[in-house]
């Protein structure tokens, strides 16, 4: 994520900004401009402009009217929601505080999704325009029965519908599972595009006649599913998993393989444009071989192999950084010779579909 300025007074901005600390201009996010931009109302007339383009004129996404998103839509434009929100079928009840709560960071993820869908243009239809295999989210409550039992939510992709159990925006919940699934990580973010790697695999493998490619590096994604699944779960992964896949998880199937890829090279490249943004470069003293600067565009990069040149050294020094401030590593995962053919088959994908 890039860091951005004030178009009014310069001040650094961020991508989750709603207003200016410095001048007091509302903020919101351009899709159609990919930026941050301070705008001004106009009086009257229910849309604003842009300051830095008086003629560029929006109306905000409906849901910044409860501080849910902070979005645009072109002025002349019928759509209500921004193009991130208009994918959204059952939200959270917005009427409650815990609901609201767990909507607000839902988005925050949801929107930061959407800013790497956009980068490279990825498929991302509504379910108005194909109604068979449009992207669309759920976010869906547990089920709470008479005796006080929860019936969790389920969180999953089928044909472009994706569900998000909305207690996983609680971090009691969420931290709960993380540990009772022996996972190094686990996020809002992690979940968004995980599950978006599985639609993007139905649209841009199996529906962009990659598969023979794709068996090539990531096996035979005709295997039971189910069956891969419960042996995962029961079993736990084959030995020696950690050479040639990026999780646990990711060893239970080919499709979750290349979910938990996709989602990583989502991780890498948008943290590398972050510390870009930012000049951050690392340079240990007498360890030339942990040096790295990111010296490119990540998301126009030329190779999985140049984005983990710099992401190693770089994910390193913040996972020590990280140590010293007591709190788990940023990054808890190792990137083998395999696993990075695969995050290459990724950076084919993405990009040729650009
Ligand atoms: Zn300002
Ligand atoms: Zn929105
Ligand atoms: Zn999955």
């Amino acid at each position: 994520m890039r860091l951005y300025d004030c178009d009014h007074c310069g001040q650094p901005i961020h991508f989750d900004n709603r207003s200016c600390v410095n001048c007091g201009h509302r903020l919101a996010f351009v899709p159609e401009l990919l930026a941050m931009h301070a705008l001004a109302e106009n009086e009257g007339e229910g849309t604003w402009h842009l300051v830095a383009r008086p003629h560029h004129k929006v109306h905000l996404c409906a849901n910044a009217a409860i501080d849910v998103c902070n979005w645009t839509v072109l002025a002349d434009e019928p759509q209500a929601f921004c193009p991130a929100c208009r994918h959204n079928r059952l939200v959270p009840d917005a009427s409650t505080e815990v609901g609201l709560g767990q909507w607000r960071r839902i988005s925050q993820a949801q929107r930061h999704l959407f800013y790497s869908l956009m980068r490279w243009n990825l498929p991302r239809t509504t379910r108005e325009e194909d109604p068979e295999g449009g992207l669309v989210f759920d976010f869906l409550v547990d089920e709470v029965k008479e005796d006080g039992t929860v019936v969790p939510a389920m969180t999953g992709h089928e044909d472009g519908l994706i569900a998000i159990r909305a207690a996983e925006a609680d971090d009691v919940t969420r931290e709960q599972i993380r540990v009772s699934m022996n996972e190094p990580y686990r996020t809002l973010l992690g979940h968004f595009r995980h599950e978006t790697g599985h639609y993007i695999w139905d649209k841009l493998v199996r529906d962009g006649g990659k598969l023979g490619e794709f068996r090539e590096v990531f096996g035979d994604e005709t295997a039971d599913y189910g069956e891969a699944l419960k042996r995962n779960y029961e079993e736990g992964p084959p030995p020696g998993w950690q050479e040639f896949f990026i999780s646990t998880y990711a060893s239970s199937h080919p499709w979750e393989d290349f979910a938990e890829t996709f989602a990583h090279y989502l991780h890498i490249v948008d943290t590398l444009e972050t510390a870009r943004s930012y000049g951050i470069s690392v340079e240990p003293r007498r360890h030339e071989e942990l040096m790295a600067e990111v010296a490119f565009n990540p998301y126009k990069a030329e190779s999985a192999e140049q984005l983990v040149a710099a992401w190693v050294p770089l994910s390193l020094a913040i996972n020590s950084v990280h140590r010293s401030m007591g709190v788990p590593d940023l990054y808890p995962f190792i990137l083998t010779p395999a696993v990075v053919t695969k995050l290459e088959f990724v950076h084919q994908l993405v990009h040729r579909n650009r």
